[in-house]
């Protein structure tokens, strides 16, 4: 073909021939099928080349075939109700249909079709066919409606938002949740549905970053229009064009309130177990603490009846005479008192507060309670711990908790079964640079190596009468702390249980 400047193009062009000659170079060319029909059957009078890359067939072999012969058997209908449209109103007529290949698989094409007409009578003498594959197309589509179906459907709260941070669609799910059922929505900004805080986090952080990364996610509350809160996880999403301009944001928010809800009942359930372990360690400490209230008791009925003595049958009597007995009942008295409130302290339930506390003491404290339990398994229990020692973060009745199981386990563990008595160490030394770790170290038999990998584990025990949580709330405790607690055989024998807390600032 010889080639045209455009001063000499295709409209220039004046004789027929030559338009005629370059109209067929062009369908034999062109990667759309271009072809022609009779007027009754559709009968192929004319294909381009581009039939064999469409259909499989060649040239030869479609000519005087009929098009109604290849349409889908569920198009058919579709097609003969329309054909009219383009044979009798001259109109240009697009359609999209199902066609068989040579292979005798479908294909999708969308045809643009037009019938030509004798000049002179004006009869349809043909119907000229220009048809691409629709196959990408209709799969887009499809993906598209598939997609729309999901969003609508999904039980995540969906939203776009123009750039002017008003909601151009919300799904089913957003307008029920939002109560927007029978609300134009179309002018409202986002922030309408935000909690305050859920607005400064999104314009503050949530909207810059998704203009920066294209994504941005975060919990967040949103509230209805009724005023109902909704917690929220919610992704922010900037989409671009082709040239890289922001066009629009979504925001798809899952709904936490089920999870907050069972969130705040596990929190609540542990703090029952909490508590109830320490009511079990209480009473497993029940005996040997009655006693320990029965001596200052006892020692105060023998004062008491020293003085009654003394005054039995005497008119005047001296101070001297009643100061030592008086005293010491004052200070026996006062010790019960003492064993009596960290018993209640211990097994109030409370909620947990942290502070900064001076360990040595703590220590001392949770010594002297276990003194009836170690004397009665013949157990001495010391402390090594630094006077230097700083504060630490805790609260005091967890820590009392994790210390008490520790040195309980200890002495149990250590109860002689020779006669030489054994002692349980509390030890105390820095663990790294902010944190301390504090070990109770025993003369028992060590822990099996089985029994290492379960000691942690809830409700395992060796024990006839043991409950098995005393651990596994124990190194709970110190993690909520940002500690850890893990046990080790020491190579001297017995076990040593170890637990790190962070120093206080
Ligand atoms: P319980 O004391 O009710 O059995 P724990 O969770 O406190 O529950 O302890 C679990 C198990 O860990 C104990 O039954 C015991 O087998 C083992 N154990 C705990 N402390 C020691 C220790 N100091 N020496 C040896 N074994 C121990």
């Amino acid at each position: 073909m010889k080639t045209r400047t455009p001063e000499e193009g295709f409209s220039a062009l004046t004789d027929d021939a030559e338009r005629n000659r370059l109209l067929a170079e062009m369908a034999e060319e062109s990667t759309d099928m271009i072809s022609r029909h009779t007027p009754e059957d559709w009968r192929f009078i004319y294909a381009s080349p581009a039939v064999t890359h469409l259909l499989g067939y060649r040239v030869e072999e479609i000519v005087g075939m009929s098009a109604y012969d290849l349409y889908h058997p569920d198009d058919v209908e579709d097609f003969r109700l329309r054909a009219p449209t383009v044979t009798y109103d001259r109109g240009l007529y697009t359609h999209t249909y199902r066609f068989r290949c040579k292979d005798g698989h479908y294909t999708w094409l969308e045809s643009t079709s037009r019938t030509i007409r004798d000049p002179e009578t004006n009869e349809i003498r043909e119907i000229l066919v220009v048809s691409r594959d629709a196959t990408h197309r209709i799969k887009a589509d499809k993906a598209n409606r598939r997609l729309a179906r999901v969003l609508e459907s999904t039980q995540d709260l969906v939203i776009f938002v123009n750039l002017d941070h008003t909601v151009s669609h919300l799904n089913e799910a957003a307008r029920r949740a939002l109560r927007l059922e029978q609300t134009d929505y179309s002018s409202f900004d986002v922030a309408r549905f935000l909690t305050e805080r859920g607005q400064e986090l999104l314009s503050g952080e949530g909207f810059p970053g998704a203009r920066k990364t294209g994504h941005w996610r975060g919990e967040v509350t949103m509230c209805s229009l009724d005023g109902t809160r909704i917690p929220v996880l919610l992704e922010l999403l900037a989409h671009r064009s082709l040239h890289g301009d922001i066009e629009y944001f979504s925001i798809v928010a899952h709904d936490l309130t089920e999870k907050k809800a069972a969130e705040e009942q596990l929190k609540q359930y542990r703090a029952d177990i909490d508590h109830a372990s320490r009511l079990v360690t209480m009473g497993e400490l029940a005996s040997s603490l009655a006693h320990e209230l029965n001596q200052p008791l006892s020692a105060m009925v023998n004062y008491l009846r020293g003085i009654e003595r003394r005054f039995a049958g005497h008119e005047s009597i001296a101070w001297r005479d009643v100061d030592v007995p008086i005293t010491r009942s004052i200070r026996t008295a006062l010790r019960a008192g003492e064993i009596i409130h960290r018993m209640m302290d211990f097994t109030r339930k409370q909620e947990p507060v942290i502070t900064s506390l001076e360990l040595p003491e703590l220590i001392s404290d949770m010594i002297e309670f276990c003194d009836s339990v170690a004397d009665r398994n013949q157990v001495r229990v010391i402390q090594e711990v630094p006077s230097e020692t700083p504060l630490v973060k805790g609260d005091r009745i967890q820590l009392e908790q994790v210390l008490l199981n520790l040195i309980v386990n200890a002495i149990e563990a250590s109860e002689s079964t020779d006669e030489s008595p054994k002692t349980v160490r509390v030890t105390v030394a820095p663990h790294s640079e902010d944190q301390i770790r504090v070990s109770v170290e025993d003369q028992g038999p060590g822990v099996s190596e089985a029994d290492m990998s379960q000691l942690f584990d809830r409700f395992f025990s060796t024990k006839q009468s043991g409950l098995g949580m005393g651990l596994a709330i124990s190194r709970s405790l110190v993690e909520n702390l940002g500690g850890e607690l893990w046990a080790t055989n020491l190579p001297e024998g017995g076990a040593s249980f170890s637990f790190t807390l962070n120093i206080a600032d």
